[in-house]
């Protein structure tokens, strides 16, 4: 027997929620071509897994590396933790579909949380150019949602108020389109640019257009209404429109909250629709600072909110609203900008900040993002991180970091140390679950839940896209104060069979081919 590569002497956790049990596993080409007690075979590589686990590669079900994977043949953020597949376009919000109209302002909106610049720009319209592009031009496999925000944007403009007859049809015939290409469903961020404008009934019909499909609604639901009364909108949503329903990063600012949230999830969410949901292991939030701007802001596109925020009004209105928000600025704090001379404060808090320059907060915020033309990142302090363990415990839980990162920004850990923190503080020092069920979280129950054949399952036959780490010394490193921390105890990450992460660091191919392969929903 001849194996391209033989993973020797580890313990198999499958992604299926199935004990683990110790054998060999042989790859040939893309897959899995053996399992068992393989001590007679010869390999071209062999690598020694004695003492480690061998698990599916990890599937991160809510990112922001949309430009980045773009840009960067091995995101070492993201391998370096074990994650193989990437679902891009969260949040409603995304690089694609675009028009030639539209695609510079959408690559202004989303500078906050991502890489491109408009030199990058490669001429795509559609989510599947977008995807085509990134095929084999990373280490990591992705599949995209389609972010609806851009098919608001596409039909009817940045506007505020309801949609007409037209207009709904362009975006259903756009939603087909995308499905038909192999999308995983629709994406909405209603926190953010042009979806907040979005109803109810405007959002059930759209919705309707991928049941043939069984699209999944995945969406960040209207936070800033209410969690729990955006949840229930969300369910609504599925129910009326006969979709399954996707949350994304649910959580709670406190113990009641949590327990009022979980009761609804179990006594109505589960039984009215097909449901789940996903979070990172931590408290704290991180999002676009100007996600404390009011929503008028918006209604003439990313372009025009430079000259808004020069209105005393609007400035006016910022104030009321940072009134309002859950969090006051001291626990605001400012992570990224594209400017030196503002990223100064990276890591001070919006209260930090204004004091420094003799500003009120609001004036701090809207001088900000003119100065940045809108491109500044924040991190949102939370309490306790346990507050997320009745989630994490929750059977209707799946793993999705939400990472957003920058190199030079003082970000949330979460894009470094998710998988990580699960494997080891959450599971083998706090014993939340089991390290079996841990596993299927980030693999075997996002695959069946994303679409995903042939993947999240160690098994003969599937693609050999898999993960070795040591259970006794695996854990995260990246903190708050020091984010860009790569963790300790993933001894081995592959994709499609070729090894992207070995011994603490990244493996980029030469040349321009790299593993990652751009791939379909299956509903
Ligand atoms: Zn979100």
């Amino acid at each position: 027997m001849h194996f391209d590569t033989l993973i020797r002497g580890g313990t198999i956790i499958d992604g299926t929620g199935r004990e683990r049990y110790a054998a060999d596993v042989g790859l040939r080409g893309d897959r899995i071509a053996a399992i068992g007690a393989l001590e007679g075979a010869q390999a071209s590589h062999t690598l020694d897994a004695t003492g480690k686990i061998i698990a599916p590669g990890l599937i991160d079900v809510h990112t922001h590396a949309d430009g980045w994977l773009l840009k960067t043949p091995n995101l070492e953020c993201k391998t370096s933790q074990g994650f193989t597949t990437e679902v891009l376009m969260s949040d409603g919000i995304s690089y694609a579909p675009v028009t030639p109209h539209s695609w510079r302002e959408w690559f202004v909106y989303l500078r906050s949380l991502n890489a491109l610049v408009p030199e990058d720009y490669e001429g795509w319209h559609s989510i599947a150019d977008y995807q085509a592009l990134l095929d084999r031009r990373t280490a990591q496999n992705v599949i995209s949602e389609i972010p609806y925000a851009n098919l608001r944007v596409l039909a009817a403009g940045w506007k505020r108020g309801p949609l007409d007859d037209s207009q709904i049809k362009i975006i259903r015939r756009e939603v087909e389109k995308e499905m038909d290409a192999g999308a995983v469903g629709i994406s909405t961020g209603l926190d953010y640019v042009s979806e907040c404008f979005a109803t109810t009934d405007e959002l059930v019909e759209v919705c309707a257009a991928m049941a043939p499909w069984r699209g999944l609604y995945v969406t960040h639901v209207r936070y800033k209404k209410g969690t729990l009364a955006g949840v229930k909108e969300a369910v609504e949503i599925g129910e009326r429109a006969g979709v399954p329903v996707h949350i994304s990063h649910l959580k709670a600012g406190t113990a009641a909250e949590a327990e009022e949230i979980l009761a609804y999830v179990d006594r109505v969410a589960v039984h009215a629709v097909d449901f789940s949901f996903d979070i990172y292991p931590y408290s704290a939030g991180s999002t676009m600072f100007n996600y404390l701007l009011p929503y008028e802001v918006w209604e003439d596109g990313p372009l025009r909110v430079i000259e808004k925020l020069s209105d005393p009004v609007i400035r006016e209105r910022t104030a009321l609203l940072l009134e309002c928000f859950p969090l006051p600025p001291e626990k605001i704090r400012f992570a990224w900008c594209p400017g030196e001379e503002n990223l100064r404060h990276r890591g001070q808090s919006l209260a930090q900040i204004a004091a420094a320059l003799g500003k009120s907060p609001a004036d701090t915020v809207c001088d900000m993002v003119i100065e940045e033309n809108l491109a500044a990142l924040s991190v949102l302090e939370g309490g306790d991180d346990r507050l997320i363990d009745p989630f994490l415990q929750h059977d209707k839980f799946m793993l999705g970091t939400d990472g957003i990162y920058f190199p030079n920004g003082q970000v949330h850990p979460r894009v470094y140390g998710s998988a990580p923190r699960m494997l080891g503080p959450l599971v083998r020092d706090r014993k939340l679950f089991t390290l079996e069920a841990a596993v299927q979280k980030m693999s075997g129950i996002p695959a069946e839940r994303f679409g995903l054949t042939d993947r999240g399952e160690v098994r003969e036959g599937a693609i050999a896209d898999l993960v070795v780490f040591d259970p006794i010394t695996v854990t995260d490193r990246a903190t708050h104060a020091d984010p860009h921390q790569l963790s300790i105890g993933i001894n081995h990450v592959l994709t499609s069979g070729i090894e992207v992460f070995a011994t603490g660091r990244a493996i980029t191919l030469p040349g321009p081919q790299q593993p990652g392969r751009a791939l379909r929903y299956k509903g």
